[in-house]
């Protein structure tokens, strides 16, 4: 598997905005979560796999992504803005990284074996 930096912030001139794809209320704060096609690094012009654009509530996934991958990829910033939202908790080290992705395929893999954990009238 190919390996992708999972995003930094600064947006603005890697990405084509159009339609938002999700909407997600994730703590305080709603998110528009958007599809973009070519989704790159603004430092490294790398392809990434997902950001979050902290000031305007917006994440991006990587539209080239099979839907697998777009699915576990959503929860790995979506597990970032939880982090963020508990205090600052900023998951950026490699090894804190390697963690969130960890974090990201069990809960969608328990969450689709166990479709049930997701209903509200458990
Ligand atoms: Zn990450």
């Amino acid at each position: 598997m190919e390996q992708r930096d999972q995003g930094s912030e600064g947006t603005e001139d890697r990405v084509q905005v159009i339609n938002p794809w999700l909407g997600l209320r994730i703590g305080a704060v709603d998110y528009a979560v958007y599809l973009v096609e070519n989704l790159a690094n603004s430092s490294t012009g790398n392809l990434c796999d997902g950001c979050v654009e902290w000031n305007e509530s917006r994440i991006f996934i990587n539209g080239n992504l099979d839907k697998q991958r777009r699915r576990y990829v959503l929860w790995h910033e979506i597990i970032h803005c939880i982090t963020d939202h508990a205090g600052d908790l900023d998951l950026t080290t490699v090894e804190d990284e390697v963690a969130v992705t960890i974090l990201a395929h069990g809960i969608t893999q328990v969450l689709k074996d166990n479709p049930f954990l997701a209903e509200k009238d458990l």
